[in-house]
């Protein structure tokens, strides 16, 4: 066996070769079973005292990980077992405390859907429910390239905690980016968060206490809506149209219900695709204002334009420390980097920088300087410039799948993001639809979720239509298409009807 071991090192022999061989068995290199050399003749073979490799094995017998038999010679043991699982049902005997907080849970959350047995499912499902761009275009290479490029630049401050509030050049490149777009924004007012999604966490833990009410679109994101209720916050919905919030509807509700705070998508919402028109966002800066209401921004997919022209963000249009601006590198880029980052001005800035240091410290540093590099090379543009082609073809291409296979079915046609938002023809019911759906090998996100009443979303459902090429696009539709079909002719109707 060969060992390699460094003389001139501080760590003494012993522990090199109890190191090392303690890493092969546990990444399985050294199987259970397998025999280790002799004690002489490893030494022999390394050149050192026998007495050294004696006291390595005996280290890592202490620890369990081999066993001498005399006269047989030394083994590597089994890894030990993992504890069984406990089960996690209602009924099992958790202390009191666990059963309050599943008991929370299940009161502040609507029931989960019932998952289908393995037999009914499709062995090879095509997926139209993700919340993301296409896996196949993230630009894997490359970015491994700049993760090496920023470590070697920037040594051991590449692994440091760095500061609370994000890498500062990150901030500016992000402040100069936002200010070509006319949203004037020093860095001092960015704050870099691990995803869009923590940002969120942050406005609503600051600014909203139990009991408060939050006005959000309807339908709107349902992770943000889990959060919401999460935090035992009363949702109040305003519908949406095909340009965005119907902000007409908006001042009796503020009268009504003294919302804290106002959360909305304005580009290429999720779930529905639409955009809030330029005269709707300039009402509703100004009735925010009027009513004293902060506004949560999340623009999620701003950049991801493919005709049009842009609308001016909100943030652009806040005479000064009235909109929260909140977006991401997850959808434009890759949703593991976990980068995004809020706008603030003012005492609130303060505020979330605080609870962000309190929560995580930092986002990571190392991903912060390769996604800053990467942005400052001018790949992000470039790699944005792609995804803006290739995505409105596969848009179209749902589009002309959706008039073919589902006749009936209302869908708009979105100018950017992800989504096609579909409203099931004679009080169909998406949740009725799923498990057809999946028999026939295709998945998409069902309207309840989207919705503060979940009941509201039984004729809508959400299709990514970035993720997958045109042909699969083609066939998922299709298999779509044969399940609404067994769900007419079953006769299936969601109870409030069309
Ligand atoms: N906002 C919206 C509208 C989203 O759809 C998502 C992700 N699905 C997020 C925020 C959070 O994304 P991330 O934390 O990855 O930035």
């Amino acid at each position: 066996m060969r060992i390699p071991i460094d003389h001139e090192s501080q760590t003494p022999l012993y522990q090199q070769i109890e190191t090392y061989l303690r890493n092969m068995i546990c990444s399985g290199q050294l199987a259970p079973g397998t025999r280790l050399p002799a004690t002489r003749q490893l030494a022999r073979d390394l050149g050192i005292n026998r007495i050294t490799v004696e006291t390595a094995y005996a280290e890592l017998e202490a620890d369990g990980l081999i066993f001498s038999r005399v006269g047989s010679g030394t083994y590597v043991l089994p890894s030990a077992a993992l504890p069984p699982l406990l089960d996690s049902s209602p009924g099992a005997p958790w202390p009191l405390w666990q059963q309050a907080l599943a008991a929370d849970r299940a009161a502040s959350r609507p029931a989960e859907p019932v998952a289908l047995p393995a037999d009914f499912l499709h062995p090879d499902p095509i997926n139209f429910a993700g919340g993301v761009g296409d896996s196949h275009l993230f630009p894997v290479d490359d970015f491994a390239r700049v993760i090496r490029a920023v470590t070697r630049r920037d040594g051991m401050a590449a692994l440091d905690y760095g500061e609370n509030s994000g890498y500062g050049p990150l901030r500016a490149t992000i402040a100069k980016v936002l200010t070509s777009q006319g949203i004037a924004v020093r860095p001092e007012n960015v704050l870099v968060t691990a995803g869009s999604q923590q940002a969120l966490a942050l406005v609503a833990q600051i600014l909203l206490r139990p009991g408060d009410t939050v006005l959000v679109e309807s339908p709107t994101y349902g992770v943000a809506l889990d959060l919401f209720r999460t935090l035992r916050l009363q949702v109040v919905g305003i519908p949406l149209d095909e340009r965005g919030m119907q902000v007409e509807k908006l001042e009796p509700l503020l009268q009504q219900h003294h919302p804290r705070l106002i959360y909305t998508i304005p580009n290429f919402q999720n779930p529905t695709g639409a955009c809030l028109s330029s005269a709707r966002r300039r009402q509703l800066i100004a009735l925010a204002d009027r009513y004293n209401v902060p506004i949560l921004e999340d623009d999620f997919v701003g950049d991801l334009r493919y005709e049009g022209r842009a609308q001016p963000a909100l943030k652009s249009l806040d005479p000064g420390g009235r909109v929260i601006y909140v977006s991401t590198f997850s959808k434009m880029l890759m949703p593991g980097l976990r980068v995004g980052f809020l706008v603030a001005e003012g005492p609130v800035y303060t505020n979330l920088l605080d609870c962000k240091s309190l929560t995580d410290l930092t986002t990571s540093s190392l991903l912060q300087r390769a996604v800053e590099a990467y942005v400052t090379v001018g790949r992000y543009q470039a790699h944005l410039r792609r995804s803006c082609q290739i995505y409105p073809r596969r848009r179209d291409a749902m589009l002309q799948a959706v008039q073919r296979h589902l006749p009936g079915v209302q869908v708009e046609t979105p100018q950017g993001g992800l989504y096609l938002w579909l409203r099931l023809p004679d009080g169909r019911s998406s949740a009725d639809l799923l498990p057809l759906a999946q028999a026939q090998g295709v998945i998409f996100a069902p309207g309840g979720s989207f919705f503060p009443n979940p009941a509201e979303g039984a004729p809508y459902l959400r299709l990514n239509f970035v993720t997958q090429r045109p042909d699969m696009i083609e066939e998922g539709i299709a298999r779509l298409g044969r399940a609404l079909n067994v769900l007419i002719a079953t006769g299936g109707h969601h109870p409030q009807g069309s």
